[in-house]
């Protein structure tokens, strides 16, 4: 299983890349900076979603979570504000991806309060079904480099987890052929955490 994201709000290539037709069957695609999203590209968002892809939640304005001087500001700002958009535009967003992978604890407790998942960077990538935690990482997709280990053979019922931000065909393409060649399939996250059971927070 393969769960591919896409980070920040790269929307015209995003929809060139899902209505060419030649990518994954279900992707991913947090959106950030939701202040510069014009009614055009808001309708691709509602295309790629229809043609079976997912949108999250990526930040308002793309700030860190690490260390907001103002917590109450930041969910209210960053948060709560860009959800509002959302749902006006027929979004309702359940996971979300940490700008700059950056977090804490504190932004782990207060975000699980507004998303089913939060997603870091760089962390891991590779999970076990029914071992993936609610607050997971992808890669970074640069498949020349340390993607390899990731994504090359693997047990079944290993959850590879990758990310991008602008298509690169090429890489897409290679990523597709291996994931063909390994019978792999591609989910998006909610389909990964409809399918893969999380472990409770009592037992964690
Ligand atoms: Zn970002």
């Amino acid at each position: 299983m393969i769960i591919l994201s896409f980070d920040d709000c790269h929307i015209e290539g995003w929809a060139g890349m899902v209505m060419g037709g030649k990518s994954p069957k279900a992707m991913t695609f947090y959106v950030s900076d939701l202040a510069g999203v014009s009614p055009a590209r808001w309708q691709m968002l509602r295309d790629i979603e229809a043609a079976g892809h997912e949108i999250g939640f990526h930040g308002m304005r793309h700030l860190r979570a690490d260390r907001p001087l103002d917590w109450d500001a930041f969910m209210r700002d960053e948060i709560d504000e860009g959800l509002k958009i959302m749902e006006s535009e027929g979004f309702i967003p359940a996971h979300y991806s940490y700008p700059y992978g950056a977090y804490s604890q504190e932004s782990n407790r207060r975000l699980l309060e507004r998303f089913k998942t939060l997603r870091a960077v760089n962390a891991g990538g590779l999970y076990r079904v029914g071992e993936m935690p609610s607050v997971w990482a992808a890669i970074e997709f640069d498949f020349d480099r340390k993607d390899r280990a990731v994504l090359c053979p693997r047990e079944p019922g290993d959850v590879a987890c990758v990310f991008m931000h602008l298509p690169n065909p090429a890489r897409l393409a290679l990523l597709m052929e291996m994931a063909a060649g390994n019978g792999e399939e591609f989910v998006t996250v909610s389909d990964a955490f409809s399918r893969i059971s999380m472990p409770s927070k009592a037992s964690t």
